[in-house]
């Protein structure tokens, strides 16, 4: 990515100028609480929306639309005095002239927010990055919907058993939230929708797979909410295989260190998540990854610079590894500095940070959720559900996307339908010459980039 050296163009302004990087839950809630203080805020971001990443597995798996989970970053700021918004990518930041280099030129602050959030892991294996398919965008989620339903289309038409076989197989890498909500919304489509669409198609041959390295499903809640998920799995026929690390994957064939081998053309990855660390960052100011922060959310070894939600790494009593990558921590991180920055600005102390634990929810299907909630309560079936529901309608961004998601929730419900069925990428049959455009596999992140 070309670097730039033409100066950003911002309107003038006599207020201090403090640039957030990132329109995710962290940049969102930072900028509500900046708002009628006597800041410039010019926010940037690659993409011109914010997106509700819980609900990604949804729009994958043909639930919900993409608008439903997805906010204009312009129409949520219109009515912001002194607010600027520049759809761009961030290539580097130099904190010694606080200054901030990005694909369409570079813009100097007075205060510099950073909450560019995660990115897929894959520990470095190439062939796994290019082959698979991550849930971390809405990009990602659409082009995973067509892989899903382009490989129904050609299983439907093939003759040959094994190719059939390899077209239905499905292989979520990763146990946590995202891998077992998927699985249990395909294991749905799989019982109530592809029926319909698919009659003269055997889908007792469509197998759904959930892996992972470790011993249980979702290990960063309660042992009973794993086990209580595992069997939801089972009963919706969802085979799990845990303690089970994938050594590669070719885009056909994907090999366990156990040596069982799978063949698929899907394999969803959702085993670890990176940030998005920026180039000129001091490396005193990095850990692992992640942007080093003290107890008031302002970079190590940097000045004037703060990092909120999953980049950033703050190392306190309870939470001596970090705080964990939820949407929660960058709400509350995003809020506290966006309420403090007036009174640190002032050079006045303000209270640490700290984070106020809600609990963890996950979903299985209708009526099927696990919830710890904080006090050790434990809830599983439709009590956790409703808890669900409730939550994820309460925190999307706006009126419209509440009102989208509950209606298209509701519709589902009581239809047993999933309606956003389209394929929305050039089809292409796997068992012919390619001589149109290849088969998307994973999308490239510059193609998600305007310049
Ligand atoms: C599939 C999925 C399911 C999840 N489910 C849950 C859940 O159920 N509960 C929960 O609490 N959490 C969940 N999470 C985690 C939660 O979404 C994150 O913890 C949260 O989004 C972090 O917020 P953030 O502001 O740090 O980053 P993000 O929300 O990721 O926002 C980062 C923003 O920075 C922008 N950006 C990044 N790099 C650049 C750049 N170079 N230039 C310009 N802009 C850039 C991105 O476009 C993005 O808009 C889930 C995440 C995923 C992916």
């Amino acid at each position: 990515m070309a670097q730039s050296s033409v100066p950003l163009k911002i309107p003038a302004t006599d207020r201090k100028r403090v640039i957030v990087i990132g329109g995710g839950f962290g940049g969102l809630n930072l900028i509500r609480k900046l708002r009628h203080r006597n800041f410039q805020v010019v926010l940037f971001d690659k993409h011109n929306y914010h997106t509700f990443q819980p609900l990604l597995y949804q729009v994958a798996t043909a639930g919900l639309h993409p608008d439903a989970i997805g906010g204009p970053l312009r129409y949520i700021f219109h009515s912001y005095d002194d607010f600027h918004f520049r759809m761009l990518k961030v290539t580097s930041i130099d904190p010694d002239k606080k200054m901030v280099t990005t694909t369409a030129g570079d813009l100097g602050y007075d205060y510099l927010v950073i909450a560019g959030g995660a990115r897929s892991n894959f520990f470095g294996n190439k062939d796994i990055e290019t082959y698979s398919f991550p849930i971390k965008s809405i990009p990602d989620a659409l082009n995973l919907r067509s892989q899903l339903l382009e490989n129904l289309e050609q299983a439907n038409m093939t003759q040959n058993a094994a190719e059939r076989k390899r077209l239905l197989t499905i292989v979520l890498v990763g146990g946590g939230p995202t891998g077992v909500e998927t699985a249990g919304a395909l294991a749905e489509l799989r019982k109530y929708v592809l029926p319909k669409d698919y009659p003269h198609l055997d889908l007792s041959e469509m197998k759904i797979y959930v892996a992972d390295g470790l011993k249980r499903l979702l290990p960063q809640m309660s042992e009973k909410a794993s086990a209580k998920a595992q069997k939801d799995l089972e009963k919706l026929g969802v085979i799990i295989r845990l303690e089970s690390m994938v050594e590669k994957y070719d885009g056909k064939t994907l090999t366990f260190k156990t040596g069982e081998k799978i063949d698929t053309y899907t394999v969803i990855w959702s085993a670890g998540v990176t940030s998005e660390v920026f180039p000129g960052l001091k490396p005193e100011s990095l850990e692992k990854g992640r942007i080093l922060i003290d107890e008031q959310c302002r970079v190590l070894n940097a000045k004037d610079m703060f990092a909120i939600g999953d980049i950033a790494l703050m190392k306190t009593q309870d939470y001596p590894k970090g705080h964990p990558g939820l949407a929660q921590v960058a709400i509350q991180m995003g809020k506290y500095v966006g309420k403090n920055l007036s009174a640190l600005d002032a050079g006045e102390s303000v209270k640490p940070f700290k984070y106020l634990d809600k609990g963890s929810l996950a979903t299985i299907g209708r009526g099927k959720a696990v919830a710890d909630l904080p006090g050790h309560l434990f809830f599983g079936g439709r009590p956790a559900w409703w808890i669900w529901l409730f939550v994820h309608i309460n925190y999307l961004i706006s009126f419209r996307n509440k009102l989208l998601v509950l209606a298209n929730w509701v519709w589902n419900y009581f239809t047993f339908d999933k309606g956003n069925r389209l394929i929305i990428r050039p089809f292409v049959r796997k068992d012919e010459p390619q001589t149109k455009a290849p088969v998307v596999q994973n999308v490239p992140e510059e193609a998600e980039i305007v310049h």
